[in-house]
Order: C-alpha cells, then structure tokens, then sequence
C-alpha cells in the first residue's frame, strides 16, 4: 500500500492489457488485431466498432451480479464495473452492426448477461458435484472434453462431436439468455459453448482456445472461423 501526500491510499494507476496469446492467435490466421481500451463514450464504441471487421471478447475478472439482477455470493471474485458497461454496449452495438464476435471465457458470460441470462457466480460453492473447471495448470493444457451439439455451427466446424478443451473459470453460464442456443456441454452439465442461430457469426466458449494454440487444430478453427467471417463482411459491405 502506497501513502499519498494526503494520507490517504493512492489509487494504482488502471491498466489496459491483453495477452498476447489472443493477438498472435489472429495473426496466425493472417489478420491484424488491436486493443479497445475500456473507458469509452458509447458514442466513441460505436465509431471503432464501425471500422474493424471482426470482434472478440476475452477473458477476464468477474461480471457484478446486479447486472443479471443478484447480489454478490460467498466465492464471487474480483469485478470491473467500467469495464462490464464498455463490454455489454460492445456486444449490443456489435450485434446491431452484424459484426462477427468470438466470445472466449469471461466473454460467452458477458455476451449471456447482456442478452438477458445468468451466471454461476462460482460453480464449486453452487454446484458442489461439478468438475474442476480452475485447476491449476497451465492454458496450454487440455483439461476436459466438450459435448458439441450436432448440427450447429461449431460442431459443423469442428467437424466431430467431442472435442478437449482447457479449462481456467470458476464462474460459468447458469441460465442461458432467450435466443441464445447450447451448442456444447461439458461431462457435468456445465455450459461451455453457445452461439447465436440467427447471426452471421457469433459463438462463445467458455474454454481458451488461444492458450492451447498452436498445437491445437480445433482452437486454431475457431480464430480461423471468425477471421473468415470478418473477411466476408468486408467483401460484401
Ligand atoms: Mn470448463
């Protein structure tokens, strides 16, 4: 703890940070990437959402509960208020805008929240039979498999019914949001994939697959898949 000249604790500069696993993960896949800062007007969201082809929503600290209407839980961790409000307008205005988004980890649960859904606020503490899904091993481990739903876009994608996925959250999606369909399950029920049936290209997952790149095909296919879907949108916009 820092003492300012007043006495009081000096506030730690906010940092904005992204791993560098995500960026090279897109560049592997021939395109370019770029950070968007948290403190934004929405006005200002809009106008960057409008000039890139493509979004992801990564990982990160806890979503507040009052913003799928709860109070905090024994178990819940450490939130971000401001960057909550910046990812729930990015979501609805990447929507309206039919960009493509690749929601990973925190991001299929911000993408549950802003559509109307609910959350684990900690899976141990609430579902006390479920795997570990925060064991302490690297991202680049496979930790579990994945149940994908047949004839959905990722099961078309991953073209086979089970795939293995890391695993590094310890809050996962409770009730899904209206619209927004299942599409894998891992072997305890927990929700590890959705998407959203009507849109050009939207899909979360609640594993890292840019921590298993590159050795991983199937987490390199979901990088290719949105930077594809970006290019499209190019190409006919
Ligand atoms: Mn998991």
């Amino acid at each position: 703890m820092v003492a300012s000249a007043w006495g009081a604790a000096a506030k730690p500069p906010l940092v904005n940070y992204c791993h560098e696993s995500y960026s090279t993960a897109i560049k592997a896949c021939g395109a370019a990437s770029l950070l968007i800062p948290t403190d934004q007007d929405p006005s200002d969201l809009q106008n960057i959402l409008q000039r890139i082809d493509g979004l992801i929503l990564g990982g990160g600290v806890d979503i507040h509960p009052r913003r799928y209407g709860e109070m905090p839980l024994p178990g819940l961790g450490e939130v971000d208020d401001l960057r909550d409000r910046m990812e729930i307008s990015a979501v609805h205005q990447a929507l309206k805008l039919n960009l493509p988004l690749l929601a990973i980890c925190r991001g299929i649960q911000v993408l549950n929240v802003t559509l109307g859904g609910s959350l684990y606020q900690d899976i141990t503490r609430q579902q006390p039979e479920a795997l570990l899904h925060a064991p302490s091993v690297d991202k680049a481990v496979a930790t579990h498999t994945v149940a994908l739903t047949p004839e959905t876009c990722i099961q078309r994608l991953m073209g086979r019914r089970r795939i293995w996925v890391n695993s590094q959250h310890h809050q996962a999606i409770l009730k899904p949001a209206p619209g927004l369909r299942v599409t894998g399950l891992a072997p305890d029920g927990i929700i590890e994939a959705v998407e959203l049936p009507e849109h050009r290209f939207v899909m979360g997952v609640q594993w890292h697959p840019e921590g298993t790149l590159p050795n991983d095909r199937y987490a390199k296919k979901l990088f290719q898949a949105l930077v594809q879907a970006a290019d499209a949108r190019q190409t006919k916009d």
